[in-house]
């Protein structure tokens, strides 16, 4: 299986709920940057990751695959004996839904390994319960989602988009974040909750040019005020000429828009020699959700 990293091309958060989440508005982008998984039967569930930031993911039940194994398996009414394989391509914590892809892909495959053949609906609603971007993760393309982020809604729009991700030292919790952003409108004037049209507008032209200024995530300033480097790295990719710059989600990941494939390739050489970030990937989007590469 391959699921793909996601970014979020603009993302409005309500107030907090009485059930601790958010409602979003957000527009989702698949882009290619992917987490390889592979599921072989076995006797009882075993998980294993491998790849960039693997010691920093959980091997147990806790771990979104294996919570995405045992859930298809109680609603199926099977036993859930398979070895999941995870090999990370995806930065661990770095708010482009690495955990989601990682269950969404095992959903897919047990269905095939355990013969199941549920609909890819029937998969998202189990997703759902298991986190907010699991039926994007299933889904891929370009969506907009709102509620928690589960209710999905795809997205007219042409072309194919160059991206620049810059990838942090260490990663930051969602919740977290979340609750520094409700710390922040406790404290102030609650800013005005960005609106989707603008990037939809963008989207369907299929215009980098006019999609890199109207990127906006609500979620952004509270990020920067956990990890005040983000105002540099942001300030970095504006001056050495990305179209536009957003966090992904929660953060701390930064996804840099370009013209086209080689300006990104310049841009990523740039900004990995300024020290702003650990890394830095070159990804295109839109690519399809989680997909079966090979069965043997
Ligand atoms: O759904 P997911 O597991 O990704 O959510 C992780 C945490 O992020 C939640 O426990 C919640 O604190 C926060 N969250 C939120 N509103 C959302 C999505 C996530 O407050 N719409």
């Amino acid at each position: 299986m391959r699921a793909p990293a996601k970014v979020n091309l603009q993302l409005s958060v309500g107030p907090r709920r009485a059930d601790g989440f958010h409602d979003l508005t957000t527009v989702f982008h698949a882009v290619s940057l992917f987490d390889e998984i592979t599921v072989t039967r076995a006797q009882g569930l075993t998980i294993r990751v491998e790849g960039e930031g693997a010691s920093e993911v959980p091997t147990d039940h806790s771990n979104l695959a294996s919570r995405a194994a045992v859930e298809l398996a109680l609603r199926t009414g099977v036993e859930p004996d398979v070895h999941v394989l995870i090999r990370k391509g995806i930065p661990v914590a770095g708010g482009c839904a690495g955990g989601s892809a990682d269950a969404a892909a095992t959903l897919v495959a047990c269905d095939v390994l355990w013969g199941l053949d549920l609909s890819r609906d029937e998969l998202s609603e189990i997703g759902a319960q298991l986190g907010s971007d699991v039926p994007f993760s299933l889904h891929g393309g370009t969506a907009l989602g709102t509620g928690r982020g589960e209710c999905l809604t795809p997205v007219l729009g042409s072309g194919s988009y160059s991206w620049v991700l810059a990838l942090a030292d260490d990663g930051l919790s969602t919740p977290e974040v979340y609750g520094e952003l409700d710390r922040q409108r406790d404290r102030g004037p609650v800013a005005v909750v960005s609106d989707p049209a603008e990037v939809l507008t963008a989207l369907r032209q299929g215009s980098p040019e006019a999609l890199g200024p109207v990127l906006s995530n609500d979620l952004q300033p509270a990020a920067m005020a956990l990890k005040p480097g983000l105002r540099r790295l942001l300030d970095s990719g504006a001056d050495l000429g990305a179209l536009g710059g957003v966090v992904s989600g929660s953060g701390p990941t930064v996804a840099f828009l370009a013209r086209d494939d080689s300006h990104a390739n310049a841009l990523a050489a740039a900004l990995a020699g300024h020290g702003v970030c650990r890394t830095v990937r070159v990804a295109d989007g839109p690519v399809p959700g989680a997909r079966v590469v090979r069965t043997t």
